[in-house]
């Protein structure tokens, strides 16, 4: 193995291309970028990677750009995110709640706004289109820290057909735009319900960049049935989050990392049907910040 990341000519190499020696631009990407370009010299170096193998992996994201999205969560890195930040909020005193989980790629802005509130409406639908799986209903409250009601927050959800497809995002082009996505208007005491269409679990696209990685890992990619969420209400904190079937065979083994303790609820068959209770459990807003929503780029209609 050779030894030269720490070499005056490679450190001063890192330095100009990261612009360390320039006034303008911006520090924070500046040093970013200079500890990212050297982990990868000496990750280069470690493993005597050779010039046909980096741009092997080159080609690959070049090639694969259209699946970041999809590639971050499995390769762990957007679940990363949210232990960075519960760790950061356990320094900060501030346990407790729902626990977040990774958002995914497949949000789109702009899903019909609904009544939810249970004193004035008791049918809330959230899919459109023709589905011949069993209906799945899915109830419960908002609260807060103290257990105090949550009023008038805005419950934002979405999840996939039965064959595993988002609308928008569905390569049969089967689905119309919103449907299984709504954003309902909740009431003051918080309580939601509503129905759809029991999702599935789905894999990543077939031969897709997502699949190549995963094979190369000797690892699948397959997720657990799973509905996703984001909350927000004035007061609280925005919170994003998912629960994933506690009853499905890859509810713990999920590729992409989003299923946690406390977000497994197994659905309730009794009925027939499938049946959910879950509750959540925002935190207290510590500023404006918290009540808004990541700056990710989202998709839109
Ligand atoms: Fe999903």
């Amino acid at each position: 193995m050779t030894d030269i990341v720490k070499s005056k000519q490679v450190q001063n190499l890192l330095d100009t291309a990261a612009g360390v020696n320039q006034s303008g631009g911006n520090p924070r990407l500046k040093s970013i970028l200079r500890d990212l370009l050297e982990g990868l010299m000496c990750t280069i170096e470690k493993h005597d990677i050779s010039e046909d193998e980096f741009w092997v992996a080159v080609k690959f994201l070049q090639d694969g750009v259209n699946e970041f999205g999809l590639i971050a969560p499995g390769i762990g890195i957007e679940h990363f995110l949210d232990l960075h930040m519960d760790a950061k909020d356990a320094e900060a005193g501030l346990e407790g709640g729902t626990p977040r989980t990774i958002e995914g790629p497949l949000y789109v802005e702009g899903a019909p706004l609904i009544e939810g509130d249970l004193s004035k409406t008791n049918d809330v639908n959230l899919t459109d289109d023709p589905d011949d799986a069993e209906d799945m209903v899915m109830s419960g409250q908002i609260t807060g820290p103290d257990g105090e009601p949550v009023g008038n927050a805005i419950m934002h959800v979405w999840h996939a057909n039965s064959k595993g497809f988002y609308s928008h995002f569905d390569p049969t082009g089967a689905q119309s735009a919103f449907n299984n996505r709504r954003r309902i208007r909740l009431g003051k005491d918080g309580r939601y319900s509503f129905r759809s269409k029991m999702p599935s679990g789905y894999a990543v696209p077939p031969n897709g960049a997502t699949d190549q990685l995963m094979k190369a890992l000797g690892r699948h990619g397959n997720r657990p049935a799973h509905v996703h969420f984001f909350i927000e209400a004035p007061g609280y904190r925005t919170l994003t989050t998912q629960i994933n079937f506690g009853d499905d065979p890859h509810a713990h083994d999920d590729f992409a990392f989003g299923t946690r303790e406390g977000l497994l609820p197994i659905p309730d068959r009794v009925g027939g049907s499938p049946e959910i209770h879950f509750d959540f459990t925002l935190q207290k807003a510590q500023s404006d910040d918290d009540e808004r929503f990541s700056k990710r780029a989202r998709a839109s209609i």
